[in-house]
C-alpha cells in the first residue's frame, strides 16, 4: 500500500506519515526544507527498513513543483492508495486590514495545492477502482472567528473542494474524507503558553485517518471534526 502526504516533516503531517508507516504503507511526502526531509527520512528508514520512503523537496504553492512531485511519486510508486492533502499555512488577520496578497498566498498553499495534486493522482486511483483522499481542512472551514481572515476563506474553500470531490468520486470506488481539526499542537502553536492538554495532539488526527482507512470499502468517513476537549480557543 502506498501513501502520499504533503507537508510531512512537521506537526500533523509528520504524525500522519509515522502512523501510515506503522500500518505498513510505503510513504512519500514533501516539504520545502531539505534538511528536515533528510532528518525524518533517515529516522524513518532506520525504523522501517522494509518500506519505501520517498521525501521530496517541493513548494506546494508552485503548480509546476506539485506536478513534478506527483510525477516523481507516481514514477516510483506507480499508484497511490492514500493521498493526504495536509500542507497548509496559517497567517492570522482580518479581511479589512490584513497585508495585501495574503488571500492569494493562502489560497495557493491551502487550496490550489490540493486541487492540482489530486487531479494528478486521481487517474491512477480511478484506473484501479480504489483509493482514499483526505483533505485536512479546519474548524475554520465551517465557522468564522476573530482573526480568521483569509485563512478561514481558504479553508472554507478546501471543504468545498472536498465535498465536490466526494460527490464526483463516490461511484468510482474512491473515498474522500474531510478532516476538520481544531487547535492542535504543531509549529503553528510554538511558544504559546498553554497546558499541554488544552490542545489536541497531532496523533489524534493521524489515528483518525488510520481508522477511516481501515473501514470497510462499503463505508466512508465523510467529515470529521476533532476539537480540544475544552473547546475552541
Ligand atoms: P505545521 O506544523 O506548520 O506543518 C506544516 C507542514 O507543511 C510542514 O511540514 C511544512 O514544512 C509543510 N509546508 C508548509 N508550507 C508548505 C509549502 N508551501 N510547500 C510544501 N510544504 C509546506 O502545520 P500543522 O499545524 O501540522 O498543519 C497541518 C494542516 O492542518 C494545515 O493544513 C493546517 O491548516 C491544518 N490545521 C492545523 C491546525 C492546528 O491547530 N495545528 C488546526 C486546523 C487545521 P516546511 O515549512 O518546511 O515547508
Amino acid at each position: 500500500m502506498n501513501a502520499l502526504v504533503t507537508g510531512g516533516t512537521k506537526g500533523i503531517g509528520r504524525s500522519v506519515c509515522q502512523h501510515l508507516l506503522e500500518e505498513g504503507y510505503n510513504v512519500s511526502f514533501c516539504s520545502r526544507n531539505q534538511t528536515d526531509i533528510d532528518q525524518v527520512s533517515t529516522l524513518w528508514k532506520s525504523r522501517y527498513p522494509n518500506q519505501e520512503i520517498l521525501g521530496v523537496r517541493c513548494d506546494v504553492s508552485e503548480k509546476k513543483e506539485i506536478e513534478n512531485f506527483a510525477e516523481r511519486v507516481l514514477g516510483e510508486f506507480r499508484e497511490i492508495d492514500a493521498l493526504v492533502n495536509n500542507a497548509g499555512i496559517f497567517m492570522p488577520g482580518e479581511i479589512i486590514d490584513e497585508e495585501d496578497g495574503r488571500l492569494e498566498e493562502m489560497m495557493k498553499v491551502n487550496l490550489f495545492s490540493a486541487y492540482y495534486l489530486t487531479r494528478k493522482i486521481i487517474p491512477a486511483m480511478i484506473g484501479k477502482g480504489s483509493g482514499h483522499i483526505f483533505n485536512i481542512c479546519s474548524v475554520a472551514s465551517m465557522i468564522a472567528y476573530p482573526n480568521g481572515g483569509s485563512y478561514s476563506i481558504s479553508k472554507f474553500a478546501l471543504l468545498g473542494f472536498s465535498k465536490v470531490l466526494r460527490e464526483e468520486l463516490k461511484t468510482k470506488g474512491i473515498r474522500v474524507t474531510s478532516i476538520l481539526p481544531g487547535a492542535t499542537w504543531s509549529d503553528s502553536w510554538k511558544g504559546v503558553d498553554l497546558p499541554n492538554d488544552r490542545l489536541c495532539q497531532p496523533e489524534d488526527v493521524a489515528s483518525a485517518i488510520i481508522c477511516a482507512l481501515n473501514m470497510s470499502p462499503a463505508a466512508v468517513l465523510e467529515e470529521l471534526i476533532i476539537r480540544p476537549q475544552l473547546g475552541d480557543l
